[in-house]
Parts: structure tokens; C-alpha cells; sequence
């Protein structure tokens, strides 16, 4: 009788404290089997899944439209239904000798509401009180490399806020055209959606309905 009273005391504690770490919003970086993740709106690090991607994450850096680093740390954070459709496009352009190069995963909406003020223009950046879906762990924003490590000439560098970073612009030359066709295709087999004005940019289908979070993560 004793012991089941601990035992119930046990569990309290252990909800207690799960729904602390909730509230404190802070990512976890531990590793998680995708298979058995069965929650698939779970947050995870995708270098924990796959080691084939090329990582550079944009705003950990300061080569990027606010000219300055705005992330703790460069890590790709995604729900985890994302980075399963993500794995299987990646294993189709691997095996065409092509890998996908990741430039801006999860992101907080504090960020968003920072990027807005610099650009307050819905074609390139989401309006915080709408939210991104970048801000729902559902969005990639991402380019091919070769098996060398180049990365395939889109026409425009990304974050490039312009006519020309377009899917619909069509005045490039033939291989330009190309590349971008050859990400756009596979990515939309493998559940995801392109976005008109921004050729690196795409979301997984359904993924507009998910929740904004404003998640803070452990950089260590
Ligand atoms: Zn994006």
C-alpha cells in the first residue's frame, strides 16, 4: 500500500515536471527515433536523424538581411513530421548526386516580429500576427549542392528580395531555370508546397494549420 502511494506520488512529479519543461519552452537537443516519435508535432533536431545534409544556418551567422546573428546557435530545429518528409527528399536527390543545403529551419516568433521591422513586406517576410511557417516548425528554406559540396545556381543568393527569386520569373537561362524545376519537383513529390516569391522556400502541405511557438533551445 506504502509503495503505491510513492509510486503515485512518482508519476505526479514526473507529470509535474513534463508539463514544466513544457512551459519553460525550451527545445530539447536529445536524439528521438523517428519511427517511434509518435507524436509527430514533437520538435527535433534534424542532425539527429540524418548526418547528408550540408548545414548553413543563416541567421546563426551574420551573413544574412539583418547583418547580424539572431539565433543562440546554428541548429536546424523541425517538427518531426517535417523532417521525415525532408529525409525521404533528401534520399532522392542523393541518389541523383545532389544533397539538400539547409539555410533557415524553426524560428522563433520574436525573430519573425525582428524581421518584420525590416521588412514589412508579405511577398518575402511573414507578418508576425500571422505567423510563418517557419514559426510552426513546418518550413525549410533550402538549396542543392553537388556531390563537391557547390551549390547549384538558382539565379539570385537566397533571402534575395526581388522579382527574380521568384518561381514565376522566367527570364534566366536554361540550366537556372533547371535547377530551381529539379528542387521544386522533388520537394513537391515528398508532401511539400513552393512559395511564389521565394525560390528556396517550402512548406510542408497542411502544416499553415499548426500551432506558433516561440520556443527558446539549448545550445549545448
Ligand atoms: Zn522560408
Amino acid at each position: 500500500m506504502k509503495s503505491k502511494g510513492f509510486f503515485l506520488i512518482g508519476i505526479a512529479l514526473l507529470l509535474f515536471s513534463c508539463k514544466t519543461a513544457y512551459l519553460d519552452s525550451t527545445i530539447s537537443l536529445e536524439k528521438k527515433d523517428i519511427e517511434k516519435q509518435t507524436d509527430s508535432t514533437a520538435f527535433v533536431n534534424l542532425k539527429n536523424y540524418s548526418s547528408d545534409f550540408v548545414f548553413e544556418m543563416k541567421y546563426a551567422t551574420s551573413d544574412n538581411f539583418l547583418k547580424e546573428s539572431v539565433y543562440p546557435c546554428a541548429e536546424c530545429f523541425l517538427q518531426a513530421k517535417t523532417v521525415k518528409h525532408l529525409l525521404e527528399a533528401n534520399k532522392q536527390f542523393l541518389a541523383l548526386g545532389y544533397r539538400i543545403k539547409i539555410y533557415d529551419c524553426y524560428r522563433p516568433k520574436s525573430i519573425q516580429k525582428k524581421m518584420w521591422k525590416i521588412v514589412p513586406d508579405a511577398n518575402y517576410v511573414a507578418n508576425p500576427k500571422k505567423g510563418s511557417i517557419h514559426n510552426r516548425g513546418g518550413a525549410v528554406d533550402i538549396t542543392l549542392v553537388d556531390s563537391l559540396g557547390v551549390e547549384l545556381d538558382m539565379g539570385t543568393k537566397f533571402d534575395f528580395f526581388g522579382e527574380e527569386a521568384s518561381h514565376n520569373y522566367q527570364n534566366f537561362p536554361e540550366n537556372i531555370l533547371k535547377n530551381r524545376m529539379f528542387l521544386k519537383e522533388i520537394m513537391l513529390k515528398n508532401n511539400f508546397k513552393s512559395f511564389d516569391s521565394e525560390w528556396w522556400h517550402y512548406n510542408l502541405a497542411g502544416s499553415n494549420k499548426d500551432k506558433i511557438y516561440n520556443l527558446k533551445w539549448n545550445c549545448h
